[in-house]
């Protein structure tokens, strides 16, 4: 295949040699005009040596995020190969023929090489999320390459694109016999809307965390706040919570969380709220021994950094002030913007205006199905810790 060419400034070259797969519009030298917005492009350095091939955009400052580095025709058996070695590594952390998970990230865009392309898996559904015109243009290749290595276990493909195209269609690309929304996520039943849901439906990121906070809650008292499918809360009541509360802002939300309470039979120990957080802790005077914190990214882009950080001071100290003495709190960033030292820094700052003593107990991160391209640090961004506040 022909592609056309971008070709970089001088020196511009060094990151993509150590595969980090973002090209700047500020590193082009030439190459970009007569580009359609998706097209396929291949990358050169200033002394015309092959670099990489990718997808151009031209609106924001990534013009090209590239998904290959070796040169090579960009045709269906690279998609089947592309996905196949996504599919490899997920087995080979154990997340595929898990019998008490079948719901887990199959592709985490730049993590598994694919820039733009997140999929999920759920119970033999495929939720494809495309962030770039690019993914767009390939739906359909991806699709097959879906097939080719799922054989007759694939049982839909849905896609969502409205990130991308305004006017773009979200449906199912393919279906195979009747659908089943319920998954198994360690053990736990969950019911994921992934038509209408947030994101692809299902925050499958905080799987492990879910997991740690059930070494805990054995006959506490559980505040799980920024609730969404109450994830944490169906965690808490099926291992031995005595009392859990919910609170979500959004009413679909709320929904969700007391349908899969009702899936779990633990609709006796637990109550949700449809509240803003910071209303419901300002007029509870209800006591917890584990409060939650799991709020949406604050910080969507670097100019917010700062207003976000002071959003998650103000949340944190609110909690620490509310938990009982000896209570634990799960507390957690999403916004990339704000990095793990930050929130660290951040989180000390609530602890020193509550004036309560307290102590960290675990790291927190994504799991191993949302990896990190050690090249592409950006990729990083679900932090959390779990502190003891006395
Ligand atoms: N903890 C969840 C994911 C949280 S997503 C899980 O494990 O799946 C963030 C949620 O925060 C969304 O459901 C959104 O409706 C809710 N939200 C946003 N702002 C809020 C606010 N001010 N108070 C309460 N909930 C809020």
């Amino acid at each position: 295949m022909n592609y056309k060419k971008i070709i970089l400034k001088k020196d511009k070259e060094t990151s993509i040699e150590r595969f980090h797969p973002w090209i700047f519009s500020g590193a082009i030298k030439y190459g970009v005009d007569d580009l359609l917005e998706g097209e396929i492009v291949e990358i050169y350095s200033c002394r015309n040596e092959f670099l990489g091939t990718g997808f151009y955009s031209s609106g924001g400052s990534i013009s090209v995020r590239i998904f290959s580095f070796e040169k090579e025709d960009i045709n269906q058996d690279f998609w089947n190969r592309k996905i196949q070695s996504a599919y490899e590594y997920r087995k080979n952390i154990g997340i595929i023929g898990n019998p008490k998970t079948n719901a887990f990230r199959l592709c985490h865009a730049e993590g598994d090489g694919i820039p733009g392309l997140v999929i999920d898996m759920y119970a033999g559904n495929a939720v494809i999320q495309s962030y770039v015109l690019g993914i767009d243009n390939v739906k359909n290749e991806i699709v097959l390459a879906l097939k080719e290595t799922f054989g007759n276990d694939l049982k839909s493909v849905y896609y969502k694109s409205d990130k991308v195209l305004k006017d773009s269609v979200n449906g199912y690309l393919y279906q195979n016999g009747d659908i089943e929304n319920i998954v198994l996520e360690n053990g736990n039943k969950f019911y994921i809307d992934w038509e209408k849901g947030q994101k692809t439906g299902f925050f499958i990121d905080q799987r492990e965390n879910r997991n740690i906070l059930t070494k805990y809650c054995k006959d506490k008292k559980v505040l799980n706040t920024f609730c969404y499918t109450g994830g944490f809360s169906v965690y808490a009541t099926n291992n031995g919570a005595k009392e859990v509360h919910s609170v979500d802002a959004s009413q679909k939300a709320i929904d969700l969380t007391d349908k899969n309470i009702e899936l779990n039979n633990a609709t006796d120990i637990h109550k949700s709220f449809c509240s803003d957080t910071f209303d419901f802790f300002k007029n509870s005077t209800e006591e917890y021994d584990i409060i939650i914190l799991d709020p949406p990214a604050f910080a969507k882009h670097l100019s917010a950094r700062h207003s976000a950080i002071m959003g998650y001071k103000r949340l944190n100290a609110t909690a620490m002030k509310k938990i009982k003495k000896g209570g634990i709190l799960f507390t957690f960033s999403c916004s990339q913007v704000v990095d793990k030292y930050t929130f660290v820094n951040t989180i000390t700052s609530s602890a020193i205006e509550t004036g309560r003593k307290v102590r960290i107990m675990e790291h927190l991160n994504q799991p191993a199905d949302h990896p990190v391209n050690i090249f592409h640090p950006q990729g990083e961004y679900l932090k959390g810790l779990v502190l003891y506040v006395d």
